[in-house]
């Protein structure tokens, strides 16, 4: 009952249009926390377990990355830590590849959902996948939330969405306060509409729309895909999806 509908971002208008150079700093404006906490660990460590790999390879492929520049972005990040070239061609190459529909069953994959992300796959020690929201210790959510710049009162404000067990909800509030935005202005279901909406707002594409219902209060405009506290049909083709990720899993064997 929880499948994702929405759009599956996999093909965006941008592909190519980013460069590797700009990730660090789109990494800090536009992206949300679990792939900022992907970003910061893969860059810290030079290296990521296959739950990170994952989230976060296909989240860079669904803001725009080709698969020649997700091998070079990756390849160049793993050299640096205990992976020497050879090991990368031989042990991670193919799952990109594979991620990109070039190798297997040649599946195009889909970068991951919030749901997804909150309900399967739960990180373990040493991992940095998942959604920080649902999967983060409510103390270290907050050292996190302090370190990117989030006022105390915002903090509390986030805490108690989490507590309530609104995770995308408390995203939605972290989006507000790191975009200086009173309302999102749409409803959070995916990593990437994260991105994509950050990007529009920060280069002028988008007007936040607000409109008052009869009784005068805000409602948001773009409500109507699912979120965590929502139920929603699941469709074959999204079903289909996840068979499909799931048989994707089993190639990342490296850790
Ligand atoms: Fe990422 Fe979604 Fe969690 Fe936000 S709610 S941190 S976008 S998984």
């Amino acid at each position: 009952s929880h499948s994702y509908v929405g759009p599956d971002y996999s093909i965006q208008k941008n592909t190519g249009k980013i460069s590797l150079e700009q990730i660090d700093a789109l990494c800090v404006k536009s992206f949300p926390l679990c792939m900022r906490q992907l970003h910061r660990a893969l860059r810290d460590s030079h290296h990521l377990r296959h739950g990170g790999r994952m989230q976060y390879g296909l989240f860079l492929k669904g803001i725009g990355l080709t698969l020649e520049q997700a091998l070079e972005f990756w390849k160049k990040e793993f050299i640096r830590g205990k992976v020497d070239a050879d090991k990368f061609d031989k042990g991670y190459a193919y799952s990109i590849r594979h991620n990109y529909g070039k190798e297997g069953k040649r599946t195009d994959y889909t970068p991951y959902s919030c749901m997804k992300i909150i309900m399967s796959n739960p990180p373990s020690q040493g991992d940095f996948h998942g959604c920080p929201f649902r999967h983060s210790d409510p103390e270290l959510l907050k050292q996190k939330l302090q370190s990117n710049k989030i006022p105390p009162s915002g903090i509390t404000q986030i805490l108690e969405l989490v507590k309530g067990m609104h995770y995308q909800l408390a995203c939605q509030k972290y989006f507000e306060l790191t975009h200086d935005v009173d309302d999102i202005g749409f409803s959070l279901n995916h990593p990437n509409q994260y991105f994509t909406e950050s990007q529009k707002l920060l280069n002028g594409g988008r007007e936040l729309k607000k409109e008052f219902n009869n009784s005068g209060n805000f409602q948001q405009k773009n409500n109507s895909q699912e979120s965590i506290n929502s139920s929603s049909t699941p469709t074959s083709s999204n079903a289909k999806a996840d068979t499909e990720l799931e048989g994707l899993e089993a190639y990342f064997t490296e850790d």
